[in-house]
């Protein structure tokens, strides 16, 4: 087996990560990766045994009881929590809270790290998350820390969200953004940072379009044999 190329995409909580990646994973035939969502399946765990979220000898006692295995439907990511598939259970927003509250603990993180690490030496992947250049895949070909201000991305969170038909208010989604952001950014163990050598894409004032082909060139800058349609 050859060597695979990885793309790292990290960036704080919507800024467009997984729309990007999936997008820029279908051009190239790569894996997408969610690692956000690995997080969200312990998470949903964790809700369901009633386990603290601030005690976190209980949540490290509770990850022993955990199994993740991820597979792929059409191309799409499947997260399976000890043997059910929780894909879509997952999304809902205490879900996602209670993963940014646990992902500070070293037990739910070390959980998953082999598994990432797995995936990416077997197939050429574009893994999004908070840690991926710097610290789960600090060898990867291609690395972007993927941005967008913090207005912008709880615009957009806003509008996904009415459009599935859930009613919620725009200036609490925006509260929520920076909070999880300064979690993220000032846990201990493997913050939220821009790796030294990842590249800077300020999607503010762009399109999905334009993000992803700005991807494909810095991927390209960076040894990827991109074929033109
Ligand atoms: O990206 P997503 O919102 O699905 O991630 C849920 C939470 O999981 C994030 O708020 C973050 O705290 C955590 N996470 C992480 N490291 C990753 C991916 C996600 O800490 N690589």
């Amino acid at each position: 087996m050859g060597k695979t190329y990885n793309i790292a995409i990290d960036g704080p909580a919507g800024a467009g990560k997984s729309t990007i990646a999936k997008k820029v994973a279908e051009k190239l035939n790569f894996i997408y990766v969610d690692t956000g969502a690995m997080y969200r399946a312990m998470a949903l765990y964790f809700i369901r045994q009633g386990i603290n979220r601030e005690n976190e000898k209980e949540v490290e006692e509770a990850c022993g009881q955990i199994e993740i295995t991820i597979s792929y439907e059409n191309h799409s990511q499947q997260v399976i929590l000890n043997g059910e598939n929780v894909s879509e259970l997952i999304r809902r927003e205490e879900v996602g809270n209670m993963a940014s509250a646990v992902s500070v603990y070293k037990s739910v993180r070390d959980k998953l790290l082999l598994l990432q690490r797995d995936l990416a030496a077997k197939e050429n992947v574009i893994m999004d998350g908070r840690d991926i250049g710097t610290w789960v895949l600090p060898w990867a070909d291609t690395k972007i820390y993927l941005t967008a201000g913090s207005k912008v991305r709880a615009e957009r969170r806003y509008k996904e969200l009415e459009e599935k038909g859930i009613s919620c208010n725009i200036e609490e989604i925006e509260k929520d953004i920076i909070e999880r952001d300064r979690r993220d950014m000032t846990r201990e163990i493997a913050p939220l940072r821009q790796a030294d050598d990842a590249v800077l894409v300020d999607a503010s004032h762009m399109t999905i379009e334009e993000v992803a082909d700005r991807i494909m060139e810095i991927a390209a800058d960076h040894g990827l044999e991109v074929k033109k349609a």
